[in-house]
């Protein structure tokens, strides 16, 4: 671990929470939420890096509401891309390295087989454009960066499509679900944990740059659905298939953004499971929150 410790932004979100934890046996763990380090507010993010001089800056606060980002698109351009920008400037300014986020929605879903960091990025909504113009700030700014995109993020806490359908299947007999978007849910805590041995496989130095970070497989979110309703026996909700036309969103998702992990695989030795056996992990810690679960 390199001096100064790690600076974590977004400690309350998915990823941040799990990040906390899995980044604490690697040195002192500075972890912030939006009230100690507000993305919104370049100057106050300066101030903050200048006055800890981390060794490591992990970034995974990030505006996250796809849809509401249309409506909002400066707020997600000034989390999602502005604050990056500084990030990465004053990471550069230090020599420490930034760790951060990024998303499949940069890409517009048109190929068919899973898309690969040189592929070129095209994304179909202003979440993704957020997202896609800090990744390009950071790579900009020339400080050391590990961008880790991820995809379909889900966990026993936070706001995901998991807790979503476990209260619909809860609370009704019909639950419909997209079938026409692939992709591969990932679990939280799996993207905190591959970060930390990144990390710690890294040391100081290393490679650098984009990496697809997902869970091994594909399905669909009516796949997902269907493997989530498998760990409710007692539910009497069926789970019915429909098409993107069926759930008009603001926010234009694409059809298929299954991302090729090879990269992170040939550098750090780093492969996520499939998708099903991080969902079994989730459903057992769910199950021990008191939730749903399975034991074992
Ligand atoms: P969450 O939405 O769970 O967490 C994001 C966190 O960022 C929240 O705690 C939120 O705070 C915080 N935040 C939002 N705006 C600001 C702001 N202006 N200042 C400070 N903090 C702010 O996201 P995830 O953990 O799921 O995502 C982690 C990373 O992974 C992000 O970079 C995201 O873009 C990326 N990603 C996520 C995917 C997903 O499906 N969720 C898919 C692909 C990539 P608050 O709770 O107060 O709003």
């Amino acid at each position: 671990m390199s001096a100064g410790g790690i600076l974590l932004l977004g400690r309350a979100g998915q990823v941040g929470w799990e990040l906390e934890r899995a980044l604490a046996p690697l040195g002192p763990v500075t972890a912030l939420g939006r009230d100690g380090a507000d993305l919104s507010d370049p100057a106050a993010l300066r101030a903050l890096v200048r006055r800890h001089r981390p060794g490591w800056i992990v970034n995974a606060a990030a505006y996250t509401a796809v849809d509401r980002a249309e409506a909002e698109p400066e707020a997600a351009f000034a989390a999602n891309a502005e604050a990056p920008r500084v990030l990465a400037e004053e990471a550069g300014r230090l020599g420490c390295t930034l760790v951060h986020y990024s998303t499949d929605y940069v890409f517009d879903g048109t190929r068919r087989a899973p898309y690969r960091e040189s592929d070129a990025p095209a994304p179909l909504n202003v979440y993704g454009r957020s997202k896609l113009e800090g990744e390009r700030a950071i790579q900009a700014s020339g400080c050391d960066h590990l961008i880790l995109r991820t995809t379909w993020v889900y966990g026993a806490r936070g706001r995901n499509f998991l807790l979503t359908m476990l209260r619909l299947m809860g609370e009704r007999e019909h639950v419909r679900v997209v079938a026409d978007q692939v992709g591969a849910p990932t679990s939280s805590r799996m993207i905190a944990q591959a970060t930390a041995l990144i990390l710690a496989r890294r040391g100081a130095g290393g490679p650098s740059g984009v990496y697809h970070l997902t869970a091994a497989g594909q399905t669909s979110w009516h796949g997902f659905a269907e493997a989530i309703r498998g760990y409710l026996p007692e539910t009497a909700a069926r789970v019915e298939a429909i098409g993107t036309d069926g759930f008009p969103t603001p926010a234009v998702r694409p059809g298929y953004s299954v991302l090729d992990n090879g990269r992170i695989a040939a550098d750090f030795g780093i492969a996520l499971p499939d998708w099903r056996d991080g969902l079994r992990l989730v459903m057992a810690d769910h199950g021990a929150l008191g939730g749903a679960g399975v034991s074992g």
